[in-house]
């Protein structure tokens, strides 16, 4: 039977552009449908706008060390509008992007909502297209907890765009989204509150990062308040918003900021009319190769609610590119050792195992931690320091972990991340040259077990 199309992808972000351009690339007719933005979560409200916003909260920290190199500056000022203003501009440049990308590719792009109609039909704004594999990337969406008066709370969806920047900030949630969010609006001078429902945020981080963020966090005055949750909340005369914790404790704010989780994006998508099976979660259920339990539809990304971020959803649309159209070339995703970063204040950066995850799995483990004041801080009063972590098997020493939290730490980790994936050894680390004087270096010259 002949279809419209060999391929029709539904959302236009990380996953769905990379798998609608590599498949058209590699000779199939492909047609994306996209509702909102092109570039999707990350472009829009997510990675891309969030990082300019913690630059722009870094550029405190920057001010505050001036002093110590000698610099006198006059009293700053900051304008949120300035910076929101200059955000937008920069994501509509990259939706201009994205969509030269997709068109230049020989990708059909339709804007509007898509809905499965049939297993291997798909409608768009009341035209009806076939296709011989339809492929699901519509991402994720924030999840707030069904409590009394949480239509006044805000997610990182609004965020991007509130007009000012709210003078007292309540963040809930201990993931990384309420982690960075706390440290943005901390930094741009709001008084924050991060609220978490458990003993010590960062879930599922390595046990040394979490405690030495923490204190981080509160050498910087950030006001953290674990073991607290947030039962209703109520809006006051005066236009504050009022928080009644599940303790009895009330909290006052202009702005209550979720972050706590992000549920996948199914919304009238059609999913009945197919054979479809979520997961336990509710998540798109998928074998190895993407392949949901339909046959002709595929899931990568959010959706599926692996690991929610874009390189993985980048590498997942460009393995099912190449099952589908150019099958000689594929290649399983790898998902041991992704390296990841939490651009918070300090950021943390991870590649590997935690030493509870390397406990947990049976390694003899060696632990090897340094804490110490980075260089530059040297000529200011600032104490931050700097904590670098390898987790090593006290067997094979392999190097199983590598963690940390200090300036530049996603950076740094990006490197650790082909060392590790390499299978690299503490005595290869040992063995490589450091770059002086670096942070960095103290990677390969940690030489004492810790533990
Ligand atoms: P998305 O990028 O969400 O794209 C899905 C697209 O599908 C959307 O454009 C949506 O409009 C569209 N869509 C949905 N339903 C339909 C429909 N029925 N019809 C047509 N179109 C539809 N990851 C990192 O790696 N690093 C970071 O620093 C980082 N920061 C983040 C910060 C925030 C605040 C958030 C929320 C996320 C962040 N992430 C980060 C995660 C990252 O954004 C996601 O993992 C990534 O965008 C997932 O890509 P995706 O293709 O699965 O979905
Ligand atoms: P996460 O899953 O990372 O964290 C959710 C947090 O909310 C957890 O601390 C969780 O607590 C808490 N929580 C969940 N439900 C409730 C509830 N009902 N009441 C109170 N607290 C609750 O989600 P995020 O929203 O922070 O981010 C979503 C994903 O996006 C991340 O997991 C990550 O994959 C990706 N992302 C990546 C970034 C990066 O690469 N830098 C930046 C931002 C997002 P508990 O641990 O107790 O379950």
């Amino acid at each position: 039977m002949a279809y419209d199309f060999d391929l029709f992808v539904i959302g236009a972000g990380s996953g769905g552009v990379r798998a609608a351009r590599f498949a058209a690339g590699f000779g199939a007719k492909v047609a994306v449908a996209e509702s909102r933005y092109l570039g999707g979560t990350c472009v829009n409200v997510g990675c891309v706008p969030k990082k300019l916003l913690v630059y722009g909260a870094h550029v405190a920290d920057e001010l505050e060390q001036a002093a110590g190199f000698g610099w006198t500056l006059e009293e700053g000022h900051f304008d949120w509008g300035t910076l929101i203003a200059n955000k937008n501009r920069e994501i509509e440049r990259l939706n201009g992007i994205y969509r030269n990308l997709l068109v230049n590719s020989g990708v059909t792009l339709l804007q509007g909502h898509a809905r499965i109609t049939g297993a291997n039909e798909v409608e768009v704004d009341g035209q009806r297209y076939s296709a011989e594999h339809i492929l699901i990337a519509t991402g994720g969406w924030p999840q707030v907890p069904d409590i009394p008066g949480k239509e006044l709370a805000i997610t990182s969806n609004e965020a991007f765009y509130l007009k000012d920047l709210p003078r007292r900030v309540l963040v809930v949630g201990g993931g990384y989204i309420a982690v960075e969010f706390a440290g943005i609006f901390q930094g741009l001078g709001a008084a924050t509150t991060l609220l978490y429902r458990g003993d010590l945020f960062l879930r599922g981080f390595d046990g040394s990062v979490r405690t030495h963020l923490k204190e981080e966090l509160e050498k910087r005055g950030l006001d953290l308040q674990f073991n607290a949750d947030i039962q209703r909340i109520d809006k006051l005369d005066d236009g504050s918003l009022k928080a009644t914790l599940k303790d009895g404790r009330e909290l006052l704010a202009d702005c209550v900021f979720y972050a706590t989780g992000r549920r996948p994006m199914l919304d009238d998508l059609g999913l009945e009319n197919t054979g479809v099976e979520l997961d336990e979660r509710g998540f798109i259920r998928v074998d190895d190769q993407y392949q949901t339990t339909a046959p002709s539809i595929l899931a990568i990304g959010d959706v599926i609610g692996r690991v929610q971020l874009t390189p993985v959803a980048l590498a997942e649309g460009m393995a099912v590119a190449r099952r589908l159209f150019k099958p000689e070339q594929y290649r399983p995703v790898d998902y041991q050792n992704i390296p990841t970063a939490v651009f918070s204040q300090p950021p943390i950066g991870t590649v590997g195992l935690t030493e509870e995850q390397a406990l947990q799995a049976g390694h003899k483990v060696q632990i090897f931690e340094s804490r110490f004041r980075a260089m530059k801080l040297t000529l200011t009063d600032i104490q931050e320091k700097t904590l670098m972590k390898l987790v090593v098997d006290a067997e094979t020493d392999k190097v199983l972990g590598c963690h940390m939290v200090g300036p530049d730490a996603g950076e740094i980790v990006q490197g650790l991340g082909v060392a590790l994936k390499a299978g690299a050894t503490k005595q290869q680390f040992d063995e490589t040259i450091g770059v002086h004087p670096t942070a960095a270096e103290e990677f390969v010259t940690m030489r004492t077990v810790t533990r």
